[in-house]
């Protein structure tokens, strides 16, 4: 079969050069890279590698952080890059959501909905593709009010790896008429087939935001905060994330831009991101600036007042520092990171184990994390400090380390970035549903046909 000549594709080295290679220095080796501008063309482009028995990856945006967005190092395996497949933006005011190619980046879907006050509402620090968002099943610094990507996907149009195309939920939002097949395709990495269109759900755009850097009293003082802020505010509250000092630090020593918002420039051993925000005001509103303040005020009026310090910030001040922990954690030194996901407690809990358990078995390494503790992520960085690089030493670190997670705090060891050839170890080893079975859930459904 040859590819039909309308469907581009790159095979200079030098041209290719930017699809083999990942934000986290991990390179591949590809022959091709296919640029597909449709989705008949990316089922030509799926049909093409059949027939040849080329292996492909699907690659969006190229931000993962797991490894699995470029190809291996076979020189075997082909790029699907959806990065120029933008056939459709078709947004849907009445019903707010939008149908949307897999192409088009994160930054330009909320610029083109601004003017209609709308906005698809995951976010983070960098700046991803519909396609990739899905695969992974983005979450961000706004889950605890928004969800995830999951939780805001109304459809899916995806290609099989044997060129069938599946239209996949709709822009209906109550329907229930079976599984709900989309949610194969969201957070699994493109395994079972590539996403070309997505029907997103949108939400007001928010116009009014309270953003403080709060110094907890302790560690435990963080969940009564926490608990504290949602009894009080509820839905009001649309961050609750955790820096911890080395994380701050290195970001501070990376980014001299930013700007130090701590008394004298002394950075606590703990700092929390708290933001309050909301679409819409109406005349009897309290400002939030006010609710912050005063429910801030209550918390620190407590018996035992969970607060030690509260600074006040423009949020793009604030957040600037939260976005650039990833960079700055990254330039400090060899860098071993986890995504881990936990019940809220249960990231107290680890960080405090962690860091003893750590300082007996692996001195040399030093913990800069950050994350999200209003939800239960937790980016926990590790940084080799001191001594060769010996075989073997990042995997018996990164085994140590999920062990814990898994076996002993019951948590996840990818929360928010997937699978790919960084956890592919860890997902054999504790398998969510084997996929036999799962194949057999699928074939038991359609023989029962209700
Ligand atoms: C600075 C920084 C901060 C980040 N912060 C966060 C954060 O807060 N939360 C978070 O969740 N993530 C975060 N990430 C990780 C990353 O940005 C997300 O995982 C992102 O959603 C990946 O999208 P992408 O378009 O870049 O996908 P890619 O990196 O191109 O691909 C990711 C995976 O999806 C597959 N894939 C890509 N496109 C498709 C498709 N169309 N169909 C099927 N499979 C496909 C790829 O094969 C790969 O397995 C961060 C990354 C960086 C660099």
């Amino acid at each position: 079969m040859t590819l039909p000549a309308e469907v581009k594709t790159l095979s200079d080295p030098k041209e290719m050069a930017g699809y083999l290679q990942g934000v986290r220095g991990e390179t591949g080796k590809s022959p091709v890279v296919f640029l597909p501008e449709t989705t008949a063309q990316v089922c030509d482009c799926v049909r093409y590698c059949g027939q040849e028995n080329l292996r492909f990856v699907p690659q969006s945006g190229n931000t993962g952080l797991v490894g699995a967005s470029v190809p291996d190092t076979s020189d075997a395996m082909a790029v699907l890059s959806l990065s120029r497949l933008r056939e459709r933006f078709e947004l849907d005011l009445a019903n707010r959501s939008l149908r949307v190619s897999a192409g088009f980046r994160l930054s330009e879907v909320n610029d083109r909905l601004a003017d209609h006050g709308l906005f698809f509402p995951i976010d983070l620090g960098s700046d991803p593709m519909i396609g990739g968002m899905v695969a992974t099943n983005t979450g961000g610094g706004r889950f605890l009010r928004y969800g995830d990507v999951r939780r805001n996907v109304l459809g899916l149009t995806v290609v099989l790896d044997g060129g069938e195309v599946l239209e996949l939920g709709s822009p209906v939002r109550k329907d229930n008429t079976g599984p709900d097949w989309k949610h194969m395709h969201i957070g699994t990495s493109g395994w079972y087939g590539t996403v070309t269109e997505a029907i997103l759900n949108l939400e007001p755009v928010v116009t009014e935001q309270a953003t403080a850097i709060v110094v907890p009293a302790s560690n435990d003082a963080m969940l009564t905060l926490l608990r504290h802020l949602e009894t009080r505010v509820g839905p009001l509250l649309s961050a609750f994330e955790f820096m911890s000092r080395a994380a701050i630090g290195h970001t501070f020593d990376h980014a001299s831009a930013l700007k130090n918002p701590f008394a004298r420039g002394e950075i606590p051993e703990t700092a929390l991101l708290i933001e309050l925000s909301r679409p819409t005001k109406a005349p009897w509103d309290t400002p939030l600036e006010e609710v912050l303040e005063a429910v801030l005020a209550e918390a620190w009026e407590r018996p035992e007042a969970p607060i030690a310090d509260a600074l006040f910030g423009r949020p793009e001040e604030i957040w600037a520092l939260r976005h650039a922990l990833s960079e700055g954690v990254k330039s400090a030194g060899p860098l071993i990171a986890f995504d881990l996901g936990f019940t809220r407690d249960k990231v107290i809990a680890f960080r405090a184990d962690m860091a003893r358990k750590l300082a007996q078995d692996f001195p040399m390494i030093e913990v800069c994390d950050f994350g999200h503790l209003g939800d239960g992520g937790l980016h926990f960085n590790l940084i080799k400090t001191d001594g060769p690089n010996e075989p073997g030493f990042e995997r018996a670190l990164r085994d140590y380390v999920v062990k814990q997670v898994v076996e002993v705090y019951g948590g996840s060891f990818s929360a928010e970035h997937g699978i790919g050839p960084k956890n592919l170890r860890y997902y054999e080893a504790y398998p969510a549903i084997p996929d036999d079975l799962l194949e057999q859930q699928v074939k038991l459904f359609r023989a029962r046909g209700r």
